[in-house]
């Protein structure tokens, strides 16, 4: 979701007449775009933030930009007495604050309902501030963020209160947002959102995702759609039946379970028990042949016991899915968890938790990538990284192969020469 919203504000800085410098101390203008999903997130974000001071001393007329969810969608009063040297205070997502400072436009601020950036743009002018001029024509995946914020509420998580309320956008402005991507180059579109299978919900004219993947399948030169991430109990069969259907979108799955205790779910309120996922990840597989799935999990939740979190060894090492993306509990301020549950499971028994289930989940992704081998699949190739071109299989493994020439944005087959856990060798076919 940064990388999108950081796009957006170099596209727009670019419209106003700046440029892309590599180095900090050269910038006229500094954004720094923030994440405070976990301490350490927010510990390099302040990092960063006290490394622009000297910047600033130097250069008085130097404008920083602090962004996104170290700012959150309130008055940062707080924020604005610990760094008087920031100029400029933008919520997630919402490059107007900054903009209005730069042009002195006050008459952008005024536009109180509006959520983004899109608001400020003319439509004729939407494909100029998508992309920053560097990227056009070389960004293969580019993303859109198709909802906005979160009204969840999971007892851990501090992203409601940062990004705000859910809020999904038109469907009109997500179909000429990736129009005008495609125009650009990109040939992959990802969809996001905090719990992407809800979009539509908030809105009066009701649509979802099923519904606006079959409207995006329909884009000429868009090669393929990816949405992330969802939350299990929104995903209907007729999303599953969508992806399994429509041949532009691809068959991967990004579906967090957090934890594999019904009782520790249940404190983190996600909403569901480990049976249900379990028979959601069989209905998704039957539903979706060939499909992958990636889930995210926190080890060290308050209250998580040694046979608590075996529950989610166990349930891990027999759905062997394809990719977990690992996390230690870490309290954040105004979560119900901070304020309600002590974080009792030490770090270090955090730290053996998480390296079980890295250790588990790196042998499951070997035995799922070593079904590749010798198979021929379809690639498609992003950049090139050190001598190799980097590309991604449609179930969103990634792949290497050496070539010489430009093989960006083309999707070529690949026979698999070679697997590991975290990516996989092969050559072009043709
Ligand atoms: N909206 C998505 C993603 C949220 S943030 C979802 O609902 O799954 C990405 C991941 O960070 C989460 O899935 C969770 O595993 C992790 N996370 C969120 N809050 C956390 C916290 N307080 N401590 C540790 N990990 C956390």
């Amino acid at each position: 979701m940064n990388v999108a919203d950081s796009q957006r504000v170099a596209s727009a800085l670019e419209h106003l007449g700046y440029q892309a410098v590599r180095r900090p101390e050269e910038a006229d203008v500094i954004v720094l775009n923030t994440c405070v999903v976990r301490q350490s997130a927010e510990d390099k974000a302040y990092g960063r933030l006290h490394s622009l001071h000297p910047l600033k001393k130097q250069n008085p007329n130097l404008v920083i930009n602090l962004m996104g969810c170290l700012v959150g969608v309130r008055e940062p009063k707080a924020l604005k007495e610990r760094f008087p040297f920031v100029d400029v205070f933008s919520p997630p997502s919402d490059p107007r604050p900054l903009l209005a400072y730069l042009t002195q436009d006050e008459s952008r601020l005024l536009e109180e309902n509006a959520t983004t950036a899109r608001n400020l743009m003319l439509d004729e002018e939407i494909g100029d501030l998508l992309l920053p001029s560097e990227q056009r024509g070389r960004l293969v995946s580019g993303f859109i963020p198709v909802v906005y914020g979160c009204s969840h509420a999971c007892t851990y998580c501090i992203i409601p209160y940062r990004r705000g309320v859910e809020r999904s956008r038109p469907p009109e402005e997500i179909l000429a947002e990736a129009r005008a991507l495609v125009d650009q180059g990109v040939k992959e579109i990802t969809l996001l959102g905090q719990i992407v299978d809800r979009y539509g919900k908030d809105r009066p004219d009701y649509p979802n995702l099923a519904g606006l993947l079959i409207r995006l399948n329909q884009i000429d030169g868009l090669k393929r759609i990816r949405f992330l991430t969802s939350h299990p109990n929104w995903m209907t069969d007729e999303l599953l039946d969508a992806v399994a259907t429509l041949p532009k979108v691809m068959p991967h799955i990004e579906v967090p379970i957090q934890a594999g205790d019904d009782t520790v779910l249940a404190n983190m309120r996600r909403g569901y028990t480990a049976d249900q996922y379990r028979a959601l990840v069989q209905r998704i597989r039957e539903r979706i042949p060939g499909v992958s799935i990636a889930t995210d999990i926190i080890v060290g939740f308050p209250g998580e016991t040694e046979e608590q979190f075996m529950r989610t060894y166990e349930l891990l090492a027999e759905l062997k899915l394809d990719v977990a993306h690992l996390a230690r509990y870490s309290p954040r301020p105004g979560t119900v968890s901070a304020r309600r549950m002590p974080d009792d499971v030490s770090d270090e028994e955090k730290w053996r938790r998480f390296r079980m289930l890295e250790e588990l989940q790196e042998g499951i992704a070997a035995e799922i990538h070593a079904t590749y081998w010798g198979k021929t699949v379809p690639v498609l190739f992003e950049e090139k990284v050190k001598q190799r071109w980097k590309g991604r299989t449609p179930t969103n493994k990634l792949v290497f192969v050496e070539c010489d020439e430009d093989l960006t944005g083309q999707e070529l087959p690949v026979k698999i020469t070679w697997t590991g856990p975290w990516s996989m060798l092969g050559q072009l076919t043709a």
